[in-house]
């Protein structure tokens, strides 16, 4: 397993960590102010400081961006709604390919609007996919489905295990992967042989990191600091490495209770500690 103890350049910041006030500069300056070689903005940051200032600057700083957050929500009542989520990810994938991300990460939707069947949800997304990766092929823009826990199936993602999430890859073909967010797969008694298969067929595109807190008291915006929750983080980076997976460690947490409140400085100077001692 590599030693990551020296410094943070093997880091990336997922700008969620800072919580929703923050721009996309604060985040790049907090980078560079304490070594964390990557970023990974979601597009909100990117639209407020409008996509080709966020290229010069992410470049300018000389950070990795590995990943875009997101694509995905694919899931629709009829087809004008899914016309506009196709729209959507052809713009995601555009603003990946001029910042040169990693991937494009897909938290692909879960039921349509009205809806209660999951099997539907489960096959529009495969269709959007679907239609969404010749061009992201063309483009040189990696996919990256995020499968979510499974609490969040109706609202967020009906792909809620890394086994369906690669099961979806073979069936796609080349330019998609899995991004492994231990928030969601943590628990997952599969999780050791699944990050191994994905290793084997080169779709190990992203590593998300947090911490799940107990008792977690909000399903969203309570992840923990690594270190600080029940996720033994070592054990799956080191699956993850011995599967092949060379890239980034991304910080992504959601926590409107405990970090979001605090200095940026305090939320990365402590990422960056955990980042040394616990994962
Ligand atoms: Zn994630």
């Amino acid at each position: 397993m590599r030693d990551l103890s020296a410094d943070a350049k093997l880091m990336s910041l997922n700008t969620a960590t800072l919580g929703p006030k923050r721009s996309l500069e604060d985040a790049v300056e907090g980078c560079l102010r304490h070594g964390i070689g990557g970023i990974s903005p979601w597009r909100d940051k990117i639209a407020e400081a409008g996509l080709p200032q966020a290229v010069k600057m992410i470049r300018r700083a000389g950070l990795t961006v590995t990943g875009v957050c997101r694509g995905g929500m694919f899931p629709a009542a009829d087809a004008d709604g899914r016309r506009l989520a196709l729209e959507d990810n052809r713009k995601a994938i555009d603003e990946a390919a001029a910042l040169e991300s990693r991937c494009l990460v897909l938290v692909v939707g879960g039921l349509a609007p009205g809806s209660k069947d999951l099997g539907d949800a489960r096959r529009q997304v495969e269709d959007g996919i679907a239609a969404s990766l010749d061009y992201a092929r063309s483009v040189g823009v990696s996919l990256a489905i995020e499968p979510l826990h499974p609490m969040y199936a109706a609202d967020r993602a009906c792909v809620n295990t890394l086994g369906q999430a690669l099961d979806i890859c073979d069936r796609l073909g080349t330019g998609i992967g899995v991004a492994v967010d231990v928030y969601h797969v943590w628990w997952d008694p599969e999780l050791a042989p699944q990050i191994a298969r994905a290793g084997r067929d080169g779709r190990l595109f992203a590593y998300h990191l947090c911490d799940w807190m107990v008792p977690t008291t909000d399903l969203l915006l309570d992840r923990g600091m690594m270190g600080d929750g029940a996720i033994d983080l070592p054990a799956i980076r080191r699956d993850m490495e011995a599967a092949g997976y060379d890239g980034f460690c991304e910080v992504e947490i959601f926590s409107a209770g405990r970090w979001w409140p605090k200095s940026i400085d305090e939320i990365l100077g402590t990422m960056v500690a955990r980042g040394k001692s616990c994962i």
